[in-house]
């Protein structure tokens, strides 16, 4: 439960977490995340137990000495806390509550708390790793005329006792309403939202691949018309990503779109968007292709998240490639679904203009701590080279959908997420994983003819470094090594070795050699 302060940008909240008994070794204590500067009032187990505990930075350490519990034994914690969580100034990048107004001065607030932690502002285990497995409810206290929506279900809506008799002119004396909502499936912590303002709800129906899929939109009332418009393209959305990676992966929960007072997130059923109702990224394409301003970068991109980082999450942050890359990837099927391959190609390609190669794309493990920025255009490509690799679109489309059956609303490391891919393709690619995620070079693809003979190395790249590389129309695939090599193409497939061609299709530099 939170009830917000919108004058004094303050909360107060209570929260159950059960807990299981997984090993009863090192029961004396037990740590909880809540970070400074908010402060836990009262600590209770089991609805009856005064707890001993001690707030240290932003860890809780509860003090377990006198109760003992058996292996897989269930016990509850209740917390009571409040204070000023943290103010986000950039949201959703820095993270924290975001306290702004809406074009009529209006509360509009929600919180984004990707890679800062949910515990920024509730009591939680702030581990990617470890997500309720029986989902979570949310309760948003708010005065009358505001309107909280939260992930899943709404199940209840009650009014709260009026608070004061006096006028009621603040926000704060206005009669309170009390919104539940509950999300049915494991979930991120960080995906937990309240999103509080003047909402009006959309709803529609989706006929998907697991029958009659709930879509609600919640927009603020002035934009009602613009959203209608705009939302259409959830549909077609939902149709190509179930066409590609199966079925939506919360059809208990719904689909929802929410906006908010940031650009967006990927709030798992309860997506927030802030795209200001225009195609493109913020109206801008990334790619540079002109295919980015045919829709609507947050929907499209948010909610590929649903099937990588919602469903399918890392247990560690450091592996985020996992979410980004493969969400980016998102966007190139979804352009390929409706425009075509090529479409789906030159946006790809376009993309690598934002490659940075300033670090590794897989962080530090251990330490919240995530890689390059390149896990989103890079390990995309990188994808992208693996599906042309591969030489099989169709393989490639059900190797998706068994990774989010396999995968289904767990968390992963990328070995596992390595290992799948390896084996769904039977290609040798733990060098292509090891290069493009784990180094910052760019291999060279060096060649040169020998009348009918193609010798090919590769070079600026790691030892024992190889890559399957499919040259079409007949599709030929060689598979270069870090030494000279000889290839037989025949001459269709030589007018198909292009700088151009194999550039586009494989993120790498493809350079002629003088013959040795
Ligand atoms: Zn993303």
């Amino acid at each position: 439960m939170v009830k917000p302060d919108f004058e004094k940008k303050e909360i107060e909240g209570e929260v159950t977490i059960t807990c299981k008994v997984v090993k009863t070794e090192n029961q004396n204590f037990i740590q909880i995340d809540l970070q400074e500067p908010l402060i836990i009032d009262h600590l209770i187990l089991n609805v009856k137990t005064k707890l001993k505990f001690e707030q240290k930075g932003n860890v809780c350490q509860i003090d377990l000495e006198d109760n003992k519990f058996e292996l897989n034994s269930k016990f509850k914690l209740h917390f009571i806390y409040h204070g000023k969580p943290r103010e986000a100034i950039r949201a959703p990048w820095d993270g924290g509550w975001v306290w702004s107004k809406d074009k009529l001065g209006r509360p509009f607030v929600s919180v984004a708390c990707q890679g800062l932690g949910a515990s920024s502002w509730y009591p939680c285990k702030d581990y990617q790793g470890d997500e309720p497995d029986n989902g979570a409810n949310l309760t948003i206290i708010v005065p009358d005329s505001l309107v909280a929506v939260g992930n899943g279900n709404l199940i209840s809506k009650v009014k709260s006792q009026n608070p004061k008799t006096e006028q009621q002119t603040t926000l704060n004396t206005q009669p309170q309403t009390v919104y539940t909502w509950y999300v049915k499936n494991p979930i991120n912590n960080y995906n937990i939202i309240p999103s509080i303002g003047n909402y009006i709800n959309i709803s529609d129906t989706f006929q998907g691949e697991k029958g009659i899929l709930d879509l609600n939109y919640w927009v603020l009332d002035y934009n009602k018309e613009k959203a209608e418009e705009q939302f259409q393209q959830v549909k077609p959305m939902l149709k190509a990503f179930e066409y590609w990676f199966g079925p939506y992966p919360f059809y208990e929960d719904g689909y929802k779109l929410v906006e908010a007072p940031h650009l967006g997130m990927e709030h798992q059923s309860a997506i927030a968007y802030g795209n200001n109702y225009m195609n493109g990224y913020r109206g801008r394409d990334l790619s540079g292709s002109g295919w980015g301003l045919k829709w609507d970068f947050i929907i499209i991109h948010e909610s590929g998240h649903e099937w990588f980082a919602n469903s399918i999450t890392t247990k560690d942050i450091a592996d985020m490639w996992v979410h980004e890359g493969f969400t980016n990837y998102s966007e190139v099927l979804f352009t390929d679904f409706f425009y075509g391959k090529e479409a789906g190609n030159d946006y790809c390609y376009g993309l690598r203009k934002n490659i940075a190669n300033d670090k590794p794309i897989i962080g530090v493990y251990g330490v919240n701590n995530e890689g390059s920025g390149d896990m989103y255009y890079k390990a995309s490509n990188m994808i992208h080279g693996i599906r042309n690799a591969l030489n099989d679109d169709e393989k490639f489309r059900q190797m998706l959908r068994k990774m989010n059956q396999v995968f289904y609303h767990q968390t992963v490391t990328t070995q596992q997420i390595e290992q799948f891919l390896i084996e769904e393709t039977g290609l040798d690619l733990q060098k292509t994983f090891d290069q493009y995620l784990r180094t910052t070079q760019i291999p060279t693809l060096e060649y040169y003819f020998k009348g009918r003979r193609l010798f090919t190395r590769f070079t600026n790249c790691i030892d024992d470094f190889t890559m399957p590389i499919t040259i079409l129309p007949k599709a030929k695939t060689i598979t270069p090594i870090t030494k000279w090599k000889k290839n037989r193409l025949n001459k269709k497939n030589k007018e198909w070795f292009t700088k151009e061609h194999i550039e586009r299709l494989y993120l790498l530099n493809l350079v002629n050699v003088p013959k040795p």
